[in-house]
């Protein structure tokens, strides 16, 4: 009889835990109802962006590029590209050829910022920068040519003009010193000075996501929207001169670069935030910042999984209750593990195999445990992300009067493409919650690289015209 009470205490307790995890990951699982409040919410911060009378306080700051239209076709020439703010570092040279066959021929090299340079002084930050052009220039052999750049600087930019673009905030992992506030356009330009090695004509600075839309508006018209979900999330469209009130003229179109990460900075999603949520803010370099990215970019998701770990950890339902030192280290779970732990290919043998690699000593049950955490947060970041996109296509399909709209959304970055599940979940909740719009999406090929060259070109072109 003591045998069997003890056998019962021993599923009491087991079931009990189960379902105290459930009851955790609950609070990531979110409703329809609560997506389509998420994609009201971010309307509503779209208009306070655009409007000059809230412009100053918006969270979403919806700030305006300079590019008026997408590419045509007619772009030709040479040109340098820096991508800076990704995954990797680059610099790439883009040839782009116009007439009845176009094409586009690239050649890059990628470079590492070591941690110190992304958070040293701005002056390193740069210099090391243009090291890497004259490292690329010299391995190209046309370290004489002077050719026009485009600067892919994936980051929010107060630009007044194609060529020129103030540093709102550092985001993601840099942070180096005395570039708030400044035009970084200005900053490269002194570090080639300083440099005297060469010259260049720096021409645009561009955001990814611009890039992004532009590179597939190359090939497919209809595309007039651009996304990342990579290191950092954020996208841009096509919005209406009439509604970009801080930029004079009402005529045509205006891409926006919405810096949408920045949604929720103002509390307004503080009712789905989660305790794991405010952790990963805290221990984060940019506090009470960014707040809808750190809940579904690849640079924060891992970061949520480990704090849940620790959690249930530290409540005895995994790793036999030890928080290992692996365990409090910032930043093990990388995209490329979250991706393999989560592929269905894996047999649990091998999700422990790569605990294992990671330093994590797992039995059968931890495994299992770790995928289903990892599952939970990619899905909701999956489904906050879409709810973001819903509003924007609802918010074109509106601006244009139409009941039903077809448009196309060139997507990069890494959660998108290394994820087997985050754009499958992303499409189907867009679909759900946009149910007027009919939305392709479209994988952008190096955006960033020539997405700045075609800008690049179209720069220089109007420049042209300008001084005729
Ligand atoms: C930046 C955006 C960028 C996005 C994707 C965010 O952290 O603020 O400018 O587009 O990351 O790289
Ligand atoms: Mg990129």
């Amino acid at each position: 009889a003591k045998g069997a009470a003890m056998v019962t205490a021993v599923a009491y307790r087991l079931t009990e835990q189960a379902r105290q995890i459930q009851q955790t990951l609950a609070e990531f699982r979110l409703s329809k109802t609560q997506l389509l409040e998420v994609k009201k919410r971010m309307r509503e911060e779209i208009e306070r962006g655009l409007k000059k009378s809230s412009h100053q306080e918006a969270t979403v700051k919806m700030l305006p590029t300079f590019v008026r239209s997408t590419p045509d076709g007619t772009e030709n020439g040479d040109f340098l590209a820096l991508d800076l703010g990704g995954t990797n570092f680059r610099v790439l040279l883009v040839k782009i050829r116009s007439g009845k066959r176009r094409t586009v021929e690239m050649h890059n090299k990628i470079y590492a910022i070591p941690i110190e340079v992304m958070q040293g002084t701005g002056e390193e930050l740069f210099d090391h920068i243009v090291h890497c052009i004259s490292d690329f220039l010299d391995y190209m052999g046309m370290k004489s040519a002077r050719l026009p750049l485009g600067f892919t600087f994936s980051f929010p930019c107060h630009q007044t003009s194609l060529d020129a673009g103030i540093l709102v905030t550092w985001t993601k992992g840099f942070k180096a010193t005395d570039c708030e506030g400044e035009d970084v356009v200005e900053l490269l330009r002194e570090a080639i000075k300083r440099k005297e090695e060469f010259e260049l004509d720096v021409v645009a600075i561009v955001n990814d996501t611009v890039g992004t839309m532009m590179t597939c508006a190359y090939e497919e018209p209809t595309c007039e929207v651009g996304l990342i979900a990579g290191t950092g999330s954020n996208a841009c469209y096509m919005e209406e001169m009439k509604n970009v009130e801080i930029v004079e003229g009402n005529e045509g179109r205006m891409c926006v670069n919405m810096e949408w990460g920045a949604f929720g900075d103002n509390g307004c999603l503080d009712d789905i935030r989660t305790i794991y949520d405010q952790a990963v803010d805290e221990n984060s370099l940019n506090e009470g910042k960014q707040r809808y990215e750190k809940m579904c970019s690849g640079m924060y998701l891992g970061e949520i999984v480990r704090q849940i770990l620790i959690d249930l950890t530290k409540r005895g339902f995994l790793f036999r209750g030890q928080i290992s030192e692996t365990l409090k280290t910032r930043g093990i779970f990388e995209t490329k593990f979250l991706s393999q732990i989560e592929s269905d290919r894996l047999a649990l043998l091998q999700v422990r195999a790569i605990l294992q690699q990671l330093g994590l000593d797992s039995t059968c049950d931890d495994s299992i445990i770790v995928k289903e955490v990892c599952g939970t947060v990619s899905r909701r970041a999956a489904q906050i992300c879409g709810a973001g996109m819903a509003a924007v296509v609802d918010k074109i399909r509106e601006n244009r009067g139409l009941d039903h709209l077809d448009v196309t959304v060139g997507v990069d970055g890494t959660l998108y493409k290394l994820h087997p599940h985050f754009s499958r979940i992303f499409q189907q909740t867009v679909k759900e919650l946009a149910p007027k719009c009919d939305v392709t999406f479209l994988l952008s090929e190096d955006g960033s690289g020539k997405g700045a060259a075609l800008i690049t070109a179209v720069g220089c072109r109007q420049r042209e015209l300008d001084a005729q």
